[in-house]
């Protein structure tokens, strides 16, 4: 869970604009970039090379690449 005073002052990195905390708050997403940050550990990873990008009427976030290798 994350703290309510850190969502607070949470900011998307690109736009400087409110992100909005999954219902889990697993990720934030902000809807103006259409990226959605990752939480690890209950540490917000705000990085937009970290982002995960939402893309409207594409991949409907069902493929999980790994470039890690
Ligand atoms: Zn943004």
């Amino acid at each position: 869970m994350l703290d309510p005073k850190l969502l607070d002052i949470l900011a998307c990195p690109r736009c400087k604009g409110a992100v909005e905390p999954a219902a889990d708050h697993s990720s934030l997403t902000c809807e103006v970039c259409g990226l959605r940050y990752r939480v690890e550990d209950g540490i917000p990873i705000m990085l937009v090379d970290e982002a995960e990008a939402l893309v409207a009427g594409a991949d409907d976030g069902s493929g999980e690449d790994d470039t890690n290798a």
